[in-house]
């Protein structure tokens, strides 16, 4: 059995994710704002710190696999702290932990928004680990009516980061693969209020098209990203897997 770090762990994708490494036997540390063995905010330096430090302690020194679920989609610049600089920040504080395990993987669910029109700057300055200047591009965006691009360019830049990581020496050359599972809508705490809402549940509909099986729950999500995360995940790295009901072949198409 394997040890797993998730974070986002007491909700949504994150939670179906727990639940099923767990059914399969094994260990989960799960990490979120609350209700979760470790209680960190990814959007503070002191909340990063924090998560490395506990999961140190609490999984011996060593895990097998760390799944990067924590995320939010206001138009606001907390989207790309925690959705961006969050992520990976979890990645590199747990990486030495990674090193030590067996078989280790890297994941963070990431979106088919990545797909979706997004503003440079704030792409741009997340790529070049500049935290400050991407809220700043993100409140100008907000300040200009634009808010909805910052989760957009959140996803882009962790795609983006995921990407140029993954071929790296200490990520490929450390035989760990480093992923992204891309959903279209899913189920989840995070997507109600915008379904629950008619009008806006057309324009989600329209932005994010599914013609396979129409949304999706988070439970249909979570076995795609264990196998992603397992040890028979050999040759697969550096990815974003879109799990999106044909979202990204219908908005993307020819342009891969
Ligand atoms: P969710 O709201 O159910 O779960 C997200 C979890 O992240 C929550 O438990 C929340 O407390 C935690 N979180 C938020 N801010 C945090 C912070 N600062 N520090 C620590 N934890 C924090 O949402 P979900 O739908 O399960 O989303 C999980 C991930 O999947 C997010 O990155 C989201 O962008 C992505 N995603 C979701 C959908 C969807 O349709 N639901 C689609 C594409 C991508």
């Amino acid at each position: 059995s394997r040890t797993y770090l998730i974070t986002g762990a007491a909700s949504g994708i994150g939670r179906a994710t727990a639940e099923l490494l767990c059914a399969q036997g094994h260990t989960v540390i799960g990490a979120d704002l609350k209700d979760s063995d470790i209680s960190a905010d990814l959007a503070t330096a002191e909340g990063r710190a924090e998560l490395v430090t506990r999961a140190r302690e609490l999984a011996g020194g060593r895990l097998d696999a760390v799944v990067a679920c924590a995320g939010l989609a206001h138009a606001d610049p907390l989207t790309i702290k925690v959705n961006h600089f969050g992520a990976v920040a979890t990645f590199e504080g747990l990486h030495p932990l990674l090193a030590s395990g067996t078989d280790p993987r890297a994941l963070v669910i990431g979106s088919v928004d990545a797909v979706h029109p997004t503003d440079s700057a704030i792409v741009d300055a997340a790529l070049a680990g500049d935290e400050e200047a991407a809220v700043a591009a993100s409140r100008l965006a907000v300040d200009r009516g634009e808010g909805h691009l910052v989760y957009s360019s959140s996803k882009a830049a962790i795609s983006r980061w995921i990407r140029r990581t993954a071929v790296k020496d200490d990520w490929a050359g450390a035989g760990i693969p480093l992923n992204a599972v891309g959903p279209g809508v899913i189920l989840t705490p995070l997507t109600r209020p915008l379904l629950d809402d008619p009008e806006t549940r057309r324009l989600v509909e329209q932005a994010v098209p599914m013609p396979l099986h129409g949304h999706a729950r988070p439970e249909q999500l979570a076995p795609l990203i264990a196998w992603l995360t397992s040890p028979e995940n050999t040759h697969v790295t550096g990815q974003v897997v879109f799990a999106d009901g044909g979202a990204d072949a219908v908005l993307r198409g020819d342009r891969i």
